[in-house]
Formats: C-alpha cells, sequence, structure tokens
C-alpha cells in the first residue's frame, strides 16, 4: 500500500515545509496509518543523508507526476527528495524566525499535541538554543531554534534516549546568519528523550539541550 500524500513526507521531516503544506501534511499523519509507518522508516533519513554522494541524487531519472508503487526505487527517490530538501535546509537561516514553530492549538477535529521547550548553550556563548518538542504517534517533532555568532558548521543533532541509545535525528548546515530555526524528527517518544545534543563533522559538541518531560499540557492532551 501506498499513499500519494506520502511524497510530501521527505520535505516534511526535514523541516523544508512550512505554514499552511505543514500542518496539511500534520491533520495527514493524525489519520493516515501509510504515511505514518514511512514517516517511522524516515525518520534516521536526515541523518544519513550526510553520507549521500551528490552523484547519487542527480543522476538523471524522471519523477512521476503521480506517484506509484515503487518499492525497488523507493529509497532512491527519496534520496533526491531529502537532496532537494537539504538544498533548502542550508538556507534555512534566511527564514529568520519568521515561519514560528508548529505551536498551533487544538485543531477541528482532534486535540493537537502541546510542545515543551528546552534550552541549552554552548560555554563559549557563541551559540545559544531551544528545542521545542512535540509528541506524535511516530515520534518526537524537534523544533530547533538557534542563535549564534561568529560560527558556521555542519551540523548533526544526536537524541539520547533514557535507555542509554543514541539516534541521529538531523543534519544540516549552520550559516552565517545569526539566527535559524529548523525541525528534525525521531522514532523516540518524548518521555523517553533523555537529552539533545548538537554537534560538528569533526565531533565536537556544542550544544547540550535538555529538560523536563512531564508537562502537564502533554498529559492533558490524553483524551
Ligand atoms: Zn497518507
Amino acid at each position: 500500500m501506498s499513499c500519494a500524500a506520502s511524497v510530501t513526507l521527505g520535505a516534511y521531516i526535514l523541516g523544508a515545509v512550512g505554514g499552511e503544506e505543514r500542518r496539511a501534511i500534520e491533520e495527514h499523519l493524525e489519520t493516515c496509518q501509510t504515511c505514518k509507518k514511512d514517516l517511522l522508516n524516515l525518520a534516521p533519513l536526515p541523518g544519513l543523508l550526510s553520507r549521500v554522494s551528490v552523484e547519487d541524487v542527480t543522476e538523471p531519472r524522471p519523477v512521476p507526476a503521480v506517484p506509484r508503487p515503487r518499492p525497488r526505487r523507493r529509497l532512491r527517490t527519496w534520496a533526491r527528495r531529502l537532496a532537494l530538501g537539504f538544498a533548502s535546509l542550508v538556507m534555512f537561516a534566511a527564514g529568520g524566525l519568521a515561519g514560528g514553530l508548529v505551536t498551533a492549538g487544538p485543531g477541528p477535529t482532534e486535540p493537537r499535541p502541546a510542545h515543551i521547550v528546552w534550552t541549552g548553550a554552548d560555554q563559549a556563548g557563541r551559540l545559544q538554543g531551544s528545542a521545542a518538542l512535540t509528541p506524535h504517534a511516530w515520534g518526537t517533532e524537534i523544533g530547533l531554534r538557534l542563535r549564534q555568532a561568529r560560527l558556521r558548521a555542519e551540523c548533526t543533532m544526536v537524541v539520547n534516549a533514557r535507555g542509554g541509545s543514541r539516534d541521529v535525528a538531523g543534519s544540516w548546515v549552520i550559516t552565517s546568519y545569526p539566527a535559524g530555526e529548523i525541525t528534525v524528527a525521531t522514532s523516540t517518544r518524548l518521555r523517553d528523550i533523555a537529552s539533545l545534543e548538537i554537534y560538528t563533522k569533526a565531533g565536537q559538541r556544542l550544544l547540550r539541550l535538555t529538560g523536563d518531560t512531564r508537562s502537564p499540557s502533554i498529559t492533558a492532551t490524553h483524551s
């Protein structure tokens, strides 16, 4: 089984869609098991993207206008979409903070999950960050805001789970812009996340974000 809406998930997981489209995808995800499953499978892919070469994703291949089930070529198509998403991520800071995080109140059909916010800063004062964590049926959405000075780096977000396992939630480039926003995702449930860490490609830890996961507003959404 495949769902036509699943073609947007790659851009969604990379935070490359905004506004109305983003809201529409999230509403769709609440009801479509196929897309939920797809999203769960895709959650580690932003981190893997750094290992995809340009040749892997620029090979000429027609993209069908109407997606059909293509199990054999699925991953390559995804890689292309992810690469497109990645291209917009490099410019993520250009959008500034105008886009806003997904913090909408209850929608027309069912309550939207609330988010909690964790913050952190590096010791050198070059980088400050806050992460809005939103629980979903498929895992956790992480809306990251960064403020930084004189820093340009390729970064990876690592999700540390309470059980000790680690999951790469996304990779992107911090540009020379003073502030930026990015959305990444992990299949780790919010209650199981102990901390988030941002590393440079060279393995230097830039930031650690942590906080309370027992937000009253989260438990209140269960009805
Ligand atoms: Zn769907």
